[in-house]
């Protein structure tokens, strides 16, 4: 007999969901996690931590830039940055309790301490050996730097320092413009440090839909962000109480250097798995150091699956979690399942950007004909009423068909308006299905029923 049906190792949005719905499907399961806390990068010092700094430094914004225009006046708030970081600690606390929680309601045991595989069926954690008929490799990922960059997580940092400086940085030079780079520097910027993006490419937003991309960067730039585009990194030279960036411009090869209190790596994360043993078990691995897995996220491994960051496709917690339940209903011999084309992606600035499906770029890649819906948030009452006419939203539709192929948002509360075009990319609507949709008034979601209007007779409030 196996002490357990099912072990996880790895805690986060991954790993916890995976435990959850395993023993919710009347497996005996365990999860392994070596931090103190439950919750992963996610909880702990990703997601969670970033929205409540973005939350905070928002509300500061919008008291400096719109509260007197609304009749509310008086002196802005000040900045207590220690208090600020102590409610980010607290509400990363509530949700770790939180999952802690879960797990007793659920009855999943939480062995605490390092996992790793001596032998498939077995994990050892500490000293102890343990017998699982399945384990589920949920061990996330880290943050990758560049070749000749060494983080100190004081000066040189990623996002993991950035979420706890000591001192708001009078300067900060972010290296990547892509999410977290873009999230960690609005942060910063709000809080008064002059903020340099350098990115290697010509654009933010890597892998992004360009109109989206093109605006966000205008909108940055409105809000004090500096960027510095095609620019290739040479190195980071740490001073005294500073550091300095090196960069070559990709067009003319001429060198410039950058000096500032804090840098931020943020080129990226890559899969974690040391220590468990993959390499004497004859696990696969990717090339990038993913684990290979198959269409039912089985390893080559019989009875070892693997979920999330540490495996192929988008970083990102919401795709761990589904991952995570299509694991669980697999082993318990139901049919697992995760759409791939129908995964949402946000970037919380201000405004929110947020994607789901196709991009313009990768349909004309493609050569598939399409037609593109597009509504303004100029046009939406609710957004004007409160200072978010910023932005617009796009959805791309097959020109035959009408079947709605992806869609692209910038704009107040993109990152929930997004999910009603996922609900009807699932059941594979079409434009007209959401343009006929009664939508309230007013709310920001009649930009998206503007938007797919825009795909058929044209949009009312244009
Ligand atoms: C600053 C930042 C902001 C982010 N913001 C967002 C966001 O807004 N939305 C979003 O969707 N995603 C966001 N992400 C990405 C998101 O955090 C990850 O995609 C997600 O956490 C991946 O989940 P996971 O379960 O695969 O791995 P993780 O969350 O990394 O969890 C893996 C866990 O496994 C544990 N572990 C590893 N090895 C072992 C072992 N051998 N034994 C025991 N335990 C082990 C680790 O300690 C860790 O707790 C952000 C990331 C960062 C860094």
């Amino acid at each position: 007999m196996a002490d357990y049906d099912v072990i996880v190792i790895g805690g986060g949005p991954g790993g916890y969901v995976c435990a959850i719905r395993c023993a919710q499907l009347g497996l005996k399961t365990a999860c392994v996690e070596g931090r103190e806390t439950l919750g992963g990068t996610c909880l702990n010092v990703g997601c969670i931590p970033s929205k409540a700094l973005l939350h905070a430094t928002h509300s500061l914004h919008e008291a400096e830039h719109n509260f007197a225009t609304m009749g509310l006046k008086g002196k802005s708030p000040s900045v207590d940055w220690k208090q600020m970081l102590s409610y980010k600690d607290d509400v990363i606390g509530q949700n770790t309790k939180g999952i802690e929680f879960l797990f007793k309601k659920n009855k999943v045991d939480w062995l605490k301490g390092w996992g790793s595989i001596p032998a498939a069926g077995q994990v050892k954690v500490g000293e102890e050996l343990h017998n699982a008929k399945n384990i589920v490799i949920a061990t996330g990922s880290e943050a990758s730097s560049l070749p000749g960059i060494e983080v100190d997580e004081k000066i040189v940092v990623t996002s993991t320092g950035a979420l706890e400086l000591p001192k708001i940085p009078k300067s900060m030079v972010v290296i990547g413009a892509g999410v977290i780079g873009l999230e960690m520097g609005s942060v910063y910027a709000r809080l008064g440090s002059e903020v340099t993006v350098v990115e290697y490419l010509d654009h933010i937003t890597p892998g992004m839909d360009a109109e989206i991309s093109r605006s966000l960067q205008k909108l940055l730039k409105k809000q004090g962000l500096n960027f510095v585009l095609g620019a290739a990194v040479q190195g980071v030279e740490p001073l005294k109480t500073k550091a300095k960036v090196g960069y070559k411009l990709r067009k003319d090869d001429s060198e410039a250097t950058l000096d500032a209190d804090v840098v931020l790596v943020a080129t990226g994360r890559k899969p974690f798995t040391d220590g468990l043993g993959l390499q004497a078990l004859g696990v696969e691995l990717l090339p990038r150091g993913q684990i290979k897995t198959d269409g039912h996220w089985a390893t080559n491994l019989p009875g070892v699956y693997a979920i999330g960051d540490a495996i192929e496709g988008p970083m990102l917690a919401h795709k761990a979690e589904d991952e995570g339940m299509a694991v669980a209903e697999v082993i318990a011999g139901k049919s697992g399942h995760v759409n791939y084309g129908v995964i949402p992606g946000v970037i919380y600035t201000h405004p929110e950007v947020a994607s789901v499906g196709k991009t313009e770029e990768q349909l004309k890649e493609e050569g598939r004909a399409y037609k593109a819906g597009k509504f303004s948030f100029m046009g939406n009452a609710r957004a004007k009423a409160v200072f978010a006419g910023d932005g617009f939203v796009k959805i791309l539709a097959d020109k035959e068909t009408d079947r709605i192929l992806g869609a692209h948002i910038i704009g107040p509360a993109a990152g929930d308006l997004i999910h009603e075009i996922c609900v009807a990319m699932e059941f594979g609507a079409s434009a007209q299905d959401l343009a006929l949709t009664c939508h309230a008034h007013p709310t920001y979601s009649e930009a998206v029923r503007e938007a797919a209007l825009a795909c058929g007779d044209g949009a009312i409030h244009a």
